[in-house]
């Protein structure tokens, strides 16, 4: 299938060059790398890489937005319109978006059509939705004379907007965050992951195609350090930083962002943990674990790379879950049943770094531990097997450490105050699911894990309204919803005596 039947893109070598989109227009320069696939290790495209003077024009484009064109005028009806209109574009267009999903992932098709790219337009619809039918805060306050004043609250947007996203989920990422932004009548200057920049080229051209005034979307493609990611996060001309990646880059970015004092809103790693109890339904919970685990090669920050289970159902989950696994190994899987490739062979390397790491600290290795061997095209791609080990100590850098890859470690546990003591004895603290049919334990323990987001007998179940974020080393604030709205806008309160 064609990847850009209604919009030719142009192409390099025969196949597509996805160029920057500075002001309302694709800019291409000699500049260019590899899209590479991870699925067979071919050149899926070539992307110009941003240089700091395409960066600096993108974010003077996007000032100039602001200040001059429309959008900087624009009301909510008009922004209503405007993110329905590239929601609608993005639906247009479903089966490209897919397909260059799957292409700059290699992930499966029916995670891609049931996740990704509706995600990508619901992130749309939903910010659409929420700024069209939300208030303003406002208090009656008192005074000693009895008069009283009034106190409103009046939302403005915070400027120029520098969007980072990551390679796990591309266009879903990337639009939780361009969504909330222009709905608060932001610009953005935007970078996908130099891993994967074609669902983000496609939505230039539809926020193109959608009327977005030149200069408010302005997408620039590169790496992170000396490229266009740090071009972007040191420009004096940006107003705040959104990004979702790795603890470490987040370290970095902040250390960018301090001289200017900029707002940060990070979405960073994770070593989340799913607790089984003795009184849960252990097949029901190895579903659950296999799904929080392996989904997407196990690249969700929200997925367990640690696994603890009641002593007395130890034996059995772990049978459990070394069946879901093997069903899900890419070599031993139906065609299409299992798991795609990492996005990377560099991403593999350090994978498989963890897996000779685990098994030189004593871990048994349960199934997995491996790279599959296909005898095909897919040896050339970053496929590894999903992993499962039990037997390590809770010190242990394959226990401690984000893998980002389809590994769990399942160790057993005796009370309550001890699991939730090694559950949270983390530096990371996004998420953790927690399976046991008690309804008092799963209040209690919910209450207790020291994470932004607790599920209680499921995992991923998303509500676009709720907080989303995570404490310590997982990030800064929390984005979805409201909570979007401010960290995307400027309040100012207006007190009038009556
Ligand atoms: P990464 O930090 O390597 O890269 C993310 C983005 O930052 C990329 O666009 C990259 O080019 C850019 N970047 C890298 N160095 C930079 C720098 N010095 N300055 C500016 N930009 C820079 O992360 P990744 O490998 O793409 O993504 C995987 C990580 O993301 C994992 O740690 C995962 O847990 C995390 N993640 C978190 C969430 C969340 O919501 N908490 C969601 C998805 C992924």
């Amino acid at each position: 299938m064609s990847l850009h039947a209604d919009r030719p893109m142009r192409t390099h070598e025969g196949v597509p060059l996805l160029g920057n989109f500075i002001n309302g227009q694709f800019e291409y320069t000699d500049r260019l790398f590899h899209d590479i696939s991870p699925v067979d290790g071919t050149t899926i495209a070539y992307v110009n890489e941003a240089d700091a003077q395409q960066v600096d024009r993108a974010v003077q484009a996007a000032r100039q937005a602001l200040e001059t064109g429309p959008w900087g005028r624009s009301t909510v009806t008009q922004r209503v319109a405007a993110l329905r209109a590239v929601a609608s574009g993005i639906e247009a267009r479903f089966e490209e978006f897919v397909a260059a999903e799957i292409a700059d992932t290699g992930k499966d098709t029916h995670h891609t059509r049931t996740i990704d790219v509706p995600r990508g337009i619901a992130n749309f619809r939903f910010f659409a939705d929420l700024i069209a039918t939300m208030g303003s805060e406002s208090y009656h306050t008192d005074t000693a004379d009895g008069a009283g004043a009034l106190n409103y609250v009046r939302r403005r947007p915070v400027g120029v907007v520098g969007v980072i996203a990551p390679w796990n989920l591309p266009l879903l990422l990337l639009s939780w965050k361009l969504a909330p932004a222009l709905a608060c009548g932001n610009a953005v200057v935007a970078k996908p992951s130099e891993e994967t920049p074609y669902t983000a080229t496609l939505l230039a051209q539809v926020m193109d195609d959608a009327g977005i005034p030149a200069g408010v979307f302005n997408l620039v493609h590169g790496f992170g350090a000396d490229s266009a990611g740090a071009f972007i996060t040191r420009h004096p001309g940006i107003d705040a930083i959104t990004f979702t990646g790795e603890s470490s880059t987040g370290t970095t970015i902040m250390q960018a962002a301090a001289p200017g004092v900029k707002p940060v809103s990070f979405e960073l790693g994770g070593k989340n943990a799913a607790i089984v109890f003795s009184d849960a339904d252990v097949e029901e919970a190895a579903d659950g674990v296999a799904r929080s685990a392996f989904s997407n090669c196990g690249q969700v920050c929200l997925a367990t790379e640690r696994v603890y289970v009641a002593r007395p159902l130890f034996e059995r989950f772990v049978q459990a879950l070394r069946v879901r696994a093997e069903a899900l190994s890419p070599a031993r899987a139906d065609s299409g049943a299992g798991i795609g490739p990492l996005i990377s062979h560099a991403h593999r390397r350090k994978v498989l770094g963890y897996y000779a790491r685990a098994v030189s600290d004593g871990a048994c290795v349960v199934t997995g531990g491996d790279m599959p061997w296909f005898g095909d095209a897919r040896d050339g791609g970053a496929f590894i097997e999903p992993t499962i080990w039990t037997g390590l100590p809770d010190d242990a850098a394959c226990v401690r450490e984000e893998i980002f890859g389809p590994v769990c470690h399942v160790a057993p546990f005796d009370t309550e105050a001890e699991v939730l003591q090694r559950v949270n004895n983390s530096p990371y603290g996004l998420a953790a699911a927690v399976w046991t049919n008690d309804l008092r334990r799963a209040h209690r323990v919910a209450a207790r894990i020291d994470v932004g987001i607790v599920w209680v007998n499921t995992w991923f179940l998303r509500d676009l309204r709720t907080p989303f974020g995570g404490v310590k080393l997982s990030g800064i604030g929390r984005e979805g919803g409201m909570r979007s709205l401010d960290f995307y806008s400027e309040t100012t309160n207006i007190c009038i005596r009556m």
